[in-house]
């Protein structure tokens, strides 16, 4: 899916890129018009209000990157939670239908889960509260206008809220879900394909709803929307699930080794090995037992003239508990190894301590999941 590639860097905040899909400017634009015109005729919301032609633009856009500001908000709160866990973002990003948050790695328990996934919604709720507040006082002010606005803003962060807290994955609510089956039952997998069906039966709820609103309510804009939005979720649901299946220990997604041997030198692995076999990390081992791992740029202090004198496990990492798991290990605890060891690499031993495999940082077959 080509869904989430054009796009453009705002801001860093906090050291974390935020980036801002083209499509999200015309759901901008259309936002401003409407709430625009809203100001300009009253609606339910805006009743109290009639604004002329400019100020009513000038409040449609302010309301509007008000909305921006409060789903980016519920993006940081993620991002804030996951590195309380342990677990860096690599980008908030703001599109069409909201916000997501790229985590670098899964979290590895139900609790980390639980707490990363409730931070957003309790953002929007709580942001959802002090708009309501500044709704009052502002209505009691006689800030008219004002008070329309962070009555909208109230509105639409309590249906950010609840909407994200749907149980279906990869809503928030089906993160919650997840970790809920996650911790009674302790299986990781299953409580995935659950909370993914989930996701996939609230994506098909919304295209009928969405048909519904079409032909039976003739509201074409509210109805394309839904059935948009449930069909993306519904994809995404659908993609969590069946890369579950596929992938989801060390052994699924590691890859075949090549080896040298522990005494031969740098030189030999230079001029033999590697010609044959251009990558970045080879396992050292002799007769299939693991000694260490090797990666070019442990090299790149060592000078030419020593190549052919130095030995290769004279500069290899030598084994250690964190360059090696097992086949069985679940595929975000590697993951997270792999973002944490400093090689970049992952041998994978079996229970016979035979090398089997490897696993390299950025090269699984699946990446991190994003967040909603
Ligand atoms: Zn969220």
């Amino acid at each position: 899916m080509n869904f989430f590639r054009r796009q453009i860097t705002v801001a860093r905040v906090l050291g974390i890129p935020v980036r801002i899909d083209y499509r999200w400017f015309v759901v901008f634009a259309l936002s401003a018009w409407v709430i625009a015109a809203s100001f300009r005729e009253g609606t339910t919301m805006t009743q109290f209000v009639r604004l002329g032609l400019g100020a009513a633009w000038g409040a449609g856009l302010l309301t509007t990157f008000a909305l921006f500001l409060s789903i980016f908000g519920h993006e940081l709160s993620h991002a804030l939670l996951a590195r309380a866990e342990g677990i860096e973002s690599d980008e908030i990003v703001l599109h069409p239908f909201g916000g997501l948050t790229r985590l670098r790695s899964e979290p590895d328990n139900p609790r980390a889960e639980f707490r990363i996934a409730i931070a957003g919604p309790s953002a929007s709720f709580i942001i959802g509260v002090v708009a309501l507040a500044g709704f009052y006082v502002a209505r009691l002010s006689g800030f008219d206008a004002l008070a329309a606005a962070l009555s909208i803003v109230g509105f639409w962060n309590f249906t950010i809220a609840a909407s994200n807290l749907l149980p279906g994955y990869p809503l928030d609510g089906g993160r919650v879900l997840r970790a809920f089956l996650w911790k009674r039952s302790g299986q990781l997998e299953d409580a995935t394909r659950v909370a993914g069906l989930g996701g996939q039966l609230i994506g098909g709820a919304l295209v009928v709803f969405g048909g519904y609103f079409y032909f039976f309510w003739r509201d074409p804009f509210m109805g394309l929307w839904l059935a948009l939005v449930g069909l993306f979720l519904f994809d995404a649901a659908r993609a969590v699930t069946r890369r579950r299946k596929t992938l989801r220990t060390a052994g699924d997604a590691m890859t075949a080794p090549v080896s040298v041997e522990p005494d031969a030198t740098v030189g030999h692995l230079i001029d033999h090995v590697l010609p044959a076999h251009r990558r970045e990390v080879f396992t050292v081992a002799r007769d299939g037992r693991l000694h260490g791992v090797l990666t070019l740029r442990d090299l790149k202090d060592l000078p030419r003239e020593r190549w052919h004198l130095t030995r290769v496990r004279d500069v290899m990492r030598p084994v250690a508990q964190n360059l090696f798991v097992a086949p069985s290990t679940p595929l975000a605890r590697a993951e997270r190894l792999l973002n944490e060891n400093g090689a970049g690499a992952l041998a994978v031993v079996d229970d016979r301590g035979q090398l089997v495999g490897l696993l390299l940082r950025g090269r699984l077959k699946r990446r991190a999941d994003a967040k909603a």
